[in-house]
């Protein structure tokens, strides 16, 4: 049976491409307010459509002849939208049927982990939430797990850890012996999991953690 159980957030607990969209209108707005020009549709069939994921910002500028400049303040007002944001509808019912008889934890390494988990309403059920940034720290390292199995005081044969983003979420999990479980749902449902990403599970959803979790 399992006694702790560590959360990815992003794509784990949430639909993270909610956060993103709210990210995109809201510096779209702040460009558009800028330079007149509405560049909404374009980013987000960028970074939804033609997988431009990684400067995203950069690459819809350049294409329309408009000066980078306006990139770190753009970022910025990505990070600071207020969209709202959800839970997956499994979310909630797992977390209350967990927290009873499991120790619950989140290792995020996204931007605003804790601003995210309370516009989630998530907040309270976790004992210990883990931002990899502000450890400057990184999920590719194991000393963020480390020290959650530490404040939990488990070995890590008794933990579990779940994620959606195999390549960043298992390799350090499965090297420290802990379960990992895939979530396969969202932005890298089709995602490579061969060699040290592999998880030990790959579910649909968290309800089955359920019974992975023996709770
Ligand atoms: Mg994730």
């Amino acid at each position: 049976m399992a006694e702790a159980i560590l959360f990815d957030l992003d794509g784990t607990l949430f639909d993270d491409r909610q956060y993103i969209r709210g990210g995109l209108r809201n510096a779209s707005s702040v460009l558009a307010a800028r330079t007149g020009v509405d560049l909404t549709d374009e980013l987000l069939d960028a970074y939804f459509e033609r997988g431009c994921t990684e400067s995203t910002f950069d690459t819809v500028l350049n294409e329309h002849g408009l000066s980078t400049e306006l990139v770190s303040e753009l970022v910025d007002t990505y990070h600071d939208n207020h969209a709202d944001l959800w839970p997956f509808p499994d979310t909630v019912p797992v977390l209350d049927a967990l927290t009873d008889s499991c120790r619950l934890g989140v290792i995020t390494g996204g931007t605003n982990g804790r601003a995210k988990l309370d516009r989630l309403g998530l907040t309270d059920y976790f004992e210990i939430v883990y931002v990899t940034t502000e450890r400057d720290s990184s999920k590719r390292s194991p000393a963020v797990f480390e020290s959650a199995l530490d404040a939990f005081d488990v070995s890590p044969t008794a933990a579990i850890y779940v994620g959606d983003r195999p390549a960043l979420d298992f390799p350090q999990p499965n090297r420290l012996g802990m379960t990992t479980v895939r979530i396969v749902r969202g932005r890298y449902a089709n995602a490579d999991a061969t060699g040290d990403a592999r998880p030990d599970y790959a579910v649909d959803g968290l309800d089955e953690l359920l019974a992975l979790a023996d709770v």
